[in-house]
C-alpha cells in the first residue's frame, strides 16, 4: 500500500475529530455482531480491560467548538465549564445512541455529577463512576484500587456475558504498552523537532486515538513518524513552552494552532493524559489487575489532575518537564471554572517564580471564538522570553 503523505494522515485524523457522530466506532461495531463500545471521559481509565472484554474503549472529550448546547444547559449551571453540558447534549441529541455503556472517572465533582445523571437518563445503559485512589499506599489505596478494577471487570463480564480472562486482559496490556510506546515517541519526536510536527498535527493525531482501536491508532502514529521524518519544514524562531492545565475538557484546535503561530512551540503539554497516564511498560504476565493497579500507584504521572500529599513535591514533575524539554517557559491553559487545574496553578506558580522560569495563564473554553487576544498574549510572551530570557 502506497504511505500516505503527512497532509494526507492529517486529514484522516481531521476527519474522525471534525465527527460527532462517531462514524468509526460505528462502523467498527456494526462490523461484527456482538461488538460493543464503552465510552470514557477524560482523565484516565484502564482502556485495557474494556480491550480484553473484546469492546472498543472510546473517548468522549466533549461537544468540541462547533456543537450549539441546548439541552445540556438545562442540567447543570450555565457558568461552569463546557464539557459536561456539551457531552449531555451529545447523549440527547443520539450521537452516542450506539455506546453500550459510560465510564466516568473520578476527577472533580463535575463528572461525578455527570455520572449521576446518566444513570437517570439512560436507565438501560452500563455506566460506571471510576473511583481511583488518592492514597497510594498499597495496603490503602492499593487495596481499595484493586477492589475497583475487578469490579469494573466484573461489570464489563456481565455486558459481554462472558469472562474476561487473565490472558486476554495480558494481551491487552501488551497492545496497549506498544501504543503508549509511539505515544511517546511522537512526542519525543516533537520535542526534539517541533517544526516538523505542529502541535495542531500532534493534537489530531493523538485524537484519533481516542476513536480507533489501539492497534490501528500505534499504525497510525508509525506512519506519521515516517512521513513527518522525511518532510522538510521551514524551523520558525519559536521559543520552547510546555502546555499544562488542559488534561480533561480541551481546547479549540484555533488555540493551539495559535499560540504556534504567535512564536510559541508547545514541546509537551497534558491534553489527552489517559495516553501517558502509566509511565513505562506494564509487566504481561502474571496478574493483571494487580500489575495495573502498581502501574497506577506507583509508575503514573504527576499531574494536577492527582493528588499530591508531600507539599515539598507539589510541581516538581513540571519542572522535570521543563528541564527534560529543555522548555523556555509554561502557558498554564485551563478551561474556566475547572477546579482541579485551577487549585493547583498558585502552588505551580509559585514554584516557577521561586526559579524565574517565565510563564503566562490564560482560560478557555471548547468553544472559545476570540483567538487575537490569545495571540497577543502568547505573542507577547514568547517576544519577552526571546529578549530576555536569552532563548
Ligand atoms: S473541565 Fe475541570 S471542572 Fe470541568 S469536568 Fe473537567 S476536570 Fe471537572
Amino acid at each position: 500500500m502506497k504511505s500516505r503523505s503527512v497532509r494526507e494522515i492529517v486529514a484522516f485524523c481531521q476527519e474522525i475529530f471534525d465527527d460527532t457522530s462517531f462514524a468509526w466506532a460505528r462502523e467498527w461495531k456494526a462490523a461484527r455482531p456482538g461488538r460493543k463500545v464503552i465510552g470514557y471521559m477524560p482523565v484516565y481509565v484502564p482502556r485495557e480491560i474494556i480491550h480484553a472484554a473484546g469492546m472498543l474503549p472510546l473517548g468522549i472529550l466533549g461537544g468540541g467548538a462547533d456543537m450549539e448546547v441546548i439541552h445540556g444547559d438545562a442540567y447543570y449551571q450555565s457558568y461552569i465549564c463546557r464539557i459536561p453540558r456539551s457531552t449531555i447534549e451529545l447523549a440527547v441529541t443520539g450521537k452516542l445512541d450506539f455506546v453500550d455503556g459510560m465510564m466516568f472517572p473520578s476527577i472533580c465533582d463535575v463528572i461525578r455529577n455527570l455520572s449521576g445523571i446518566w444513570q437517570l437518563l439512560f436507565k438501560d445503559k452500563y455506566v460506571r463512576y471510576f473511583d481511583a485512589p488518592q492514597n497510594f499506599r498499597d495496603g490503602v489505596g492499593g487495596v481499595f484500587y484493586t477492589r475497583e478494577l475487578r469490579e469494573f471487570k466484573e461489570g464489563l463480564e456481565r455486558l459481554a456475558g462472558r469472562e474476561i480472562t487473565d490472558g486476554q486482559i495480558n494481551d491487552s496490556i501488551g497492545v496497549f504498552n506498544e501504543n503508549r510506546r509511539w505515544v511517546n515517541e511522537v512526542y519525543d519526536f516533537r520535542a526534539a523537532a517541533p517544526w516538523k510536527a505542529p502541535s495542531a498535527e500532534v493534537y489530531l493525531l493523538m485524537r484519533a486515538g481516542m476513536v480507533l482501536p489501539p492497534e490501528e491508532h500505534t499504525l497510525l502514529m508509525r506512519e506519521y513518524l515516517a512521513a513527518a521524518g522525511a518532510e522538510d519544514r521551514p524551523m520558525r524562531d519559536n521559543c520552547r513552552v510546555l502546555l499544562t492545565g488542559a488534561f480533561c475538557e480541551q481546547p479549540p484546535i484555533q488555540l493551539i494552532k495559535s499560540l504556534e503561530i504567535s512564536g510559541c512551540y508547545i514541546v509537551d503539554d497534558d491534553f489527552m493524559l489517559v495516553n501517558r497516564w502509566l509511565l513505562g511498560d506494564v509487566p504481561t504476565d502474571g496478574d493483571p489487575i494487580g500489575n495495573l493497579s502498581q502501574a497506577f500507584l506507583h509508575r503514573s504521572a504527576q499531574t494536577a489532575a492527582k493528588y499530591e500529599p508531600d507539599m515539598a513535591k507539589k510541581g516538581s514533575y513540571l519542572l522535570e518537564a521543563i528541564r527534560r524539554r529543555g522548555a523556555d517557559g509554561v502557558i498554564f491553559a485551563a478551561p474556566s471554572f475547572c477546579d482541579p487545574a485551577l487549585l493547583d496553578q498558585p502552588m505551580m506558580v509559585s514554584r516557577l517564580e521561586a526559579l524565574k522560569i517565565p510563564y503566562i495563564t490564560m482560560q478557555y473554553a471548547e468553544n472559545s471564538g476570540q483567538m487575537q487576544p490569545i495571540r497577543e498574549q502568547s505573542g507577547t510572551f514568547a517576544d519577552s522570553i526571546k529578549l530576555w530570557s536569552g532563548a
